[in-house]
């Protein structure tokens, strides 16, 4: 039976564990209930290995083929963490704790790898090894970069690795994916000038950080504008300023501003590093203040390699007949990134219709996404390791 029809016979199952991963969310590393119940259901299905507390609270599922003449070894991720988000959605099965709801669609990824690990360890059409991977904290929390700081890519062998998003606005069914840079990385800085305060009515007996810190903004434009090539894709935004002053006829003695950088290429994220640094710093010194940048990198530019994204676009197509292979890259992060770094591999968006943008309090995985995203799983494996 080809995978799309027995997961459509499996949908209501698996649609099943997905609203309650949806009523009980968690955030970050505390996923303990849901890597539970992920470790639980694996085992109830016959998995032959699974192992909890990778990257503290990830889980690694490890189902063998019929046979294993290729030696080969392919990984496939989920994310099983929410955000710290009121609900908005009004359905049956909406969130019960307060003030967090699986608005990333994790809920659905993780029960759509799930359904893949109940079939494929029913059915292990294939020759070589499938590894599991359900990941916390994807949402900030670096959950990715954990696990492979646990040595997990060489510890299960994984050769290659392929990870999923639901994505409102791609109809349900449809797959889009890109070659090369699909999601951004996102970095960020703090930028404390310090001068001299002192009375508004005296600026000629100040250093005034408001001046030096507005001269700092406009300069940061130009790293965008002048500095990075055209055609390349760079987000620079200060999006907070404060001062250690609230009074309309002070001049403060330190502002603070807080930003993030978008960048596509490893090259633009080195240099609009440099860049920060330098006109920060410069342009406080041309005005007689100090600037100290603190710029910390966060998740890594998501790279598709090219091959990885044939193999994953190939298997879309078997499922769906509807894939975008020339999707536009977002400039939102992705921690799967992490993952990429150590191994080739892709990331595909799976539709999730006509809903609110994940991360809104409205935002509803529609489980009608979960035949597809559970074949694309499925299928991964049975194309890269097929049955000898
Ligand atoms: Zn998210
Ligand atoms: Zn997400």
């Amino acid at each position: 039976m080809a995978p799309k029809n027995r997961f459509a016979e499996m949908l209501p199952e698996i649609a099943g564990w997905r609203q309650d991963f949806h009523e009980n969310p968690e955030l970050l590393f505390e996923v303990h209930r849901t890597a539970g119940r992920v470790a639980e259901l694996c085992r109830s299905f016959g998995c032959d290995e699974v192992t909890e507390g990778i990257g503290r609270t990830g889980v690694v599922v490890v189902i063998k083929g019929k046979t294993d003449t290729s030696g080969r070894v392919i990984g496939l991720r989920a994310d099983m963490d929410a955000l710290p988000i009121i609900e908005q959605t009004g359905v049956a099965y909406a969130s019960k704790v307060p003030g967090k709801m699986h608005a990333c669609g994790h809920d659905g990824h993780t029960s759509m790898l799930l359904g893949a690990a109940k079939y494929l360890a029913e059915t292990r059409n294939f020759d070589g090894t499938a590894v599991l991977i359900f990941q916390p904290a994807e949402e900030g929390g670096g959950g990715g970069r954990e696990m492979c700081a646990d040595g997990m890519m060489d510890r299960w062998g994984i050769q290659e690795v392929y990870g999923m998003h639901n994505m409102p606005g791609i109809p349900v069914g449809h797959f889009a994916i890109r070659p090369g840079a699909m999601m951004a990385a996102a970095d960020q800085f703090e930028i404390t000038v310090t001068g001299k305060g002192g009375h508004a009515a005296k600026p000629h007996d100040c250093i005034d950080t408001t001046v030096v810190a507005a001269h700092i903004i406009v300069a940061l434009q130009t790293i965008a504008s002048r500095g990075v090539d055209p055609l390349k894709q760079v987000v620079v935004s200060v999006c907070t300023v404060a001062t250690d002053s609230t009074a309309h006829n002070v001049i403060p003695q330190v502002v603070k501003m807080k930003g993030t950088v978008r960048t596509m290429d490893f090259g633009v994220q080195d240099y609009v590093e440099a860049r920060v640094k330098a006109i920060a710093e410069g342009t406080a010194q041309a005005l007689g203040a100090v600037a100290v940048v603190d710029y910390t990198r966060g998740y890594p530019v998501t790279v598709n390699a090219p091959e990885n994204t044939d193999y994953a676009a190939e298997v879309a197509r078997a499922v769906s007949g509807q894939v975008d292979t020339d999707t536009a890259p977002l400039m939102g992060a992705e921690d799967f990134s992490f993952m990429l770094l150590e191994r080739p591999g892709a990331y595909i968006f799976v539709g999730n219709g006509d809903t609110a943008m994940v991360h809104h309090p409205a935002y509803n995985f529609d489980d009608n996404a979960i035949p597809f995203g559970s074949s694309w799983y499925a299928g991964m494996v049975e194309a890269r390791m097929p049955a000898a």
